[in-house]
């Protein structure tokens, strides 16, 4: 599974960070930035689905298996 982040969607709201801290940081100003873009780990492809039904701004997305 690959997540990926458009940050010209993104407002914010952090509920992604919140949410999946392993996936997610806030930059200087309070925009949402990717950790690691790319292939995630197994073990976090629940976070990253609940980051990415979470996000009101659908600017989370998800590939792959
Ligand atoms: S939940 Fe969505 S809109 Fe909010 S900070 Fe995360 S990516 Fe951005």
């Amino acid at each position: 599974m690959q997540i990926h982040l458009d940050a010209e969607k993104c407002q914010g709201h952090n509920r992604c960070y919140a949410l999946a801290p392993e996936l997610f940081d806030v930059d200087d100003y309070g925009q949402a930035v990717l950790l690691d873009d790319g292939e995630i780990d197994p073990s976090l492809h629940d976070k990253a689905r609940l980051a990415a039904a979470n996000c009101p701004e659908y600017a989370i997305t998800l590939t792959g298996d």
